[in-house]
C-alpha cells in the first residue's frame, strides 16, 4: 500500500458514521457499576425499538484479558466469534440480548499494537507516530467500525474501564473529545458516574469526590452532560442542586443510582429517575415508551421466590466470585423461571482435599464444578464428583468440570488406576489430552479452543430433554478434550457421550446413566444464559436439585 493510500484508507475509517453516541465514564472509585449502567441503558434503548451497539475500551495493555489470572480480572468473557473479553460484555448480553463479538472490546493493548504494526508496514511513513493523533484515530477507528457493522445501531454506547484520572485512560478520554468535535455535539452525550459517599459521623452524603471527578473531566476537556451518583441513600433536591451548581449541569440531569437489591433491577430504577427519557431528549432521539414487561416479572420473582434451593460450586478462584460471574448470574436467570432462590456455597475445592466432602457437601442439593486451570485443588474437585456420583446429588460439571467427572470416573469405575489429565501428569490412561493441533502451540494469547462449536446432541439423553434439539452451538475455552481412544470403556461402564461436535468427533457431554442428574460439558453453557431466557442446562440443573430436596423431605418425613 502506498503512503496516501493507507492516509486515505485511514481518513475513511476516520468517517463518524450517522448514528447517537453515549460515552459513559467514571469517577471517584472503581467498581460503581458503569458496566451495569452501560447495559441498562442498552436495555432501556432497545426496549424502546432502538438498534443498540455497546463497547467496552479497557485502558490496560493486555491484548485480551485471556492471559491473565482470574483473580487479576474477574471471568473472561467469550463471544461467539472466539474473542476473549471483558466481562462487561457478558452484562451487556444478559440485559441486552444482543450477542457480543470482538468488536465490543478494545484495550489498550490491541490500539497499540494495530498502531505499531502499521508503523511497521510503513503506513506512516515518514511521520512521527504519537499517542495524538496515532492512538487516538486507532481508539475513534475502533468506535467508527463497531457503528458501521450490521446491522447498524442508531445508538452507540461506549463504556471507558477505570476511573477519570488514571495515567493509562487518557488517551481513550482524549479520543472522546476529539469524537465530540468530529461528530457534533446533538450526536453525542457524556454521561458520568459517580459515588456520593454517606459519612455516618456527619450524617450526611458528600458531593466533594463528585465535584473532584467533574473537575478532573472538564481538565482534560470533556463536560458531562448527566451525571449519576451511586449512593445508598435517596437523595434531596439540595443535593442535586448542589452538584448541578458545581459540575455545571442542570439540577434535572443529576440522577441517583441507589444500591438495588440485584442488578436486574437497575434498569428499572433507571427508568424511575428518567434517565432514559433525559438521554433520549438530549441526543434529540424520538421519546417511546420502554416495553419492559417480562423484565419487571423476572425481577419481581428474583426478588420474591417462593422455593429456595442450596447448591454448591467447587472451584479453586472462590475468593474472587467475579471469578465465576455468569454462572452466578445463570443461577440467578434458572433461579427466576423457576420461581427459585438459588443459595450458592462457594466452596474452596482444596478445603475439601483436606478435611474430606461430607463436612462442606452434606447439605446441598447440587454440586457444580466450575472451569479452570492448572492442578491446584484437582483432587478436592475429584473427591466432590465422587460424592456426587455416589449419594446421587444432582451435578453439573462445566469445562475442566467435564474433565474432571471423567477422571473419576475413569480411576473409580472404570478401573483405569491413575488416570488423569496430560494437563496435571503423565500418565497411563489420559482420559483428557492435547488434540494433535494443540500440540505444536506454546504461543499462550487466543490460542486454545474459543468460540462457538457446533454440538449434536444424541436423543433420549437428560442433554436432549434440556435443549429438545438435535444441533446446538455453544461456546468454548480450552486446550484439552476428553481422549476417544477410552470412549467404549466408558460407554461399558455407564457414563455416555450424549454430545459431540459433528466435525471433529471431539466430545461435548456426557452423562451417567445411572444417577438421578449428572451432566458435565466440554462448553461453557453459562456464557449465553439471559434473563430473559435462561440456560436449558442451568434450569435443569436447579429443577434436578430442587427434586432432589424433596426428596429427601420425604425421605426424613417417612423416617420412622
Ligand atoms: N484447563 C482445561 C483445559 O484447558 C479446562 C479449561 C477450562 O475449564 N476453561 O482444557
Amino acid at each position: 500500500m502506498s503512503k496516501s493510500g493507507a492516509k486515505s484508507r485511514r481518513k475513511e475509517s476516520l468517517r463518524i458514521p450517522k448514528a447517537k453516541y453515549i460515552f459513559v465514564t467514571g469517577g471517584v472509585v472503581s467498581s460503581l457499576g458503569k458496566g451495569i449502567l452501560s447495559a441498562s441503558l442498552g436495555l432501556s434503548l432497545k426496549s424502546r425499538g432502538y438498534k443498540v451497539a455497546t463497547l467496552k475500551s479497557d485502558p490496560y495493555l493486555n491484548v485480551d484479558p485471556g492471559t491473565m489470572n482470574p483473580f487479576q480480572h474477574g471471568e473472561v468473557y467469550v463471544t461467539d466469534d472466539g474473542a476473549e473479553t471483558d466481562l462487561d460484555l457478558g452484562h451487556y448480553e444478559r440485559f441486552t440480548n444482543i450477542s457480543m463479538s470482538k468488536l465490543n472490546n478494545v484495550t489498550a493493548g490491541q490500539i497499540y499494537a494495530s498502531v505499531i504494526q502499521k508503523e511497521r508496514d510503513g503506513d506512516y511513513l515518514g511521520g512521527t507516530v504519537q499517542v495524538i493523533p496515532h492512538v487516538t484515530d486507532e481508539i475513534i477507528m475502533n468506535i467508527t467500525k463497531l457503528a458501521r457493522t450490521a446491522p447498524k445501531p442508531e445508538i452507540v454506547i461506549v463504556e471507558v474501564g477505570g476511573t477519570v484520572g488514571d495515567y493509562e485512560s487518557l488517551p481513550f478520554f482524549e479520543a472522546f473529545r476529539q469524537f465530540r468535535l468530529m461528530a457534533g455535539p446533538r450526536d453525542v452525550l457524556f454521561v458520568h458516574l459517580t459515588l456520593l459517599p454517606y459519612i455516618a459521623a456527619a450524617g450526611e452524603l458528600k458531593t466533594k469526590p463528585t465535584q473532584h471527578s467533574v473537575k478532573q473531566l472538564r481538565e482534560i476537556g470533556i463536560q458531562p452532560d448527566i451525571i449519576v451518583v451511586r449512593t445508598e441513600r435517596q437523595i434531596t433536591r439540595e443535593i442535586r442542586d448542589k452538584i448541578g451548581l458545581f459540575c455545571s449541569v442542570n439540577t434535572r440531569d443529576v440522577f441517583m443510582s441507589r444500591d438495588a437489591e440485584t442488578i436486574y433491577e437497575v434498569p428499572l430504577n433507571l427508568e424511575k429517575e428518567g434517565i432514559p427519557d433525559s438521554v433520549m431528549k438530549k441526543l434529540g432521539l424520538k421519546q417511546r415508551e420502554p416495553d419492559l414487561k417480562v423484565w419487571a416479572d423476572r425481577v419481581k420473582r428474583i426478588k420474591k421466590p417462593r422455593k429456595k434451593v442450596r447448591l454448591a460450586v467447587c472451584g479453586k478462584y472462590v475468593g474472587l466470585q467475579d471469578a465465576y460471574k455468569s454462572i452466578t448470574e445463570a443461577f440467578i436467570h434458572a433461579g427466576a423461571e423457576l420461581d427459585t432462590r438459588v443459595d450458592v456455597l462457594w466452596q474452596e475445592a482444596e478445603d475439601i482435599e483436606k478435611h474430606g466432602p461430607e463436612k462442606f457437601l452434606n447439605d446441598v442439593h447440587g454440586i457444580l464444578i466450575p472451569g479452570g486451570f492448572g492442578e491446584r485443588g484437582i483432587e478436592g474437585k475429584l473427591i466432590a464428583a465422587r460424592y456426587a456420583r455416589e449419594k446421587g446429588i444432582p451435578f453439573f460439571g462445566i469445562c475442566l468440570g467435564l474433565q474432571v467427572a471423567v477422571i473419576e470416573f475413569a480411576r473409580h469405575v472404570a478401573g483405569l488406576k491413575n488416570a488423569n489429565s496430560s494437563e496435571f501428569a503423565r500418565t497411563k490412561y489420559p482420559v483428557i489430552d492435547l488434540m494433535e493441533n494443540q500440540r505444536s502451540v506454546h504461543k499462550k494469547g487466543g490460542t486454545m479452543r474459543l468460540g462457538a462449536w457446533a454440538c449434536h446432541i444424541t436423543r433420549g439423553t437428560k442433554a436432549f430433554e434440556a435443549y429438545d434439539q438435535e444441533l446446538i452451538h455453544e461456546r468454548h475455552r480450552h486446550r484439552y478434550e476428553f481422549n476417544n481412544a477410552f470412549k467404549d470403556v466408558f460407554e461399558k461402564h455407564g457414563m455416555i457421550v450424549t454430545g459431540e461436535n459433528p466435525d471433529g468427533r471431539l466430545v461435548e457431554m456426557v452423562e451417567l446413566k445411572d444417577h438421578p442428574w449428572f451432566l458435565a460439558c466440554q462448553f461453557h453453557p453459562e456464557l449465553k444464559s439471559r434473563l430473559i431466557k435462561a440456560h436449558p442446562l442451568f434450569y435443569r440443573f436447579v429443577e434436578a436439585a430442587l427434586k432432589h430436596q424433596e426428596k429427601e423431605n420425604q425421605d426424613v418425613k417417612n423416617t420412622p
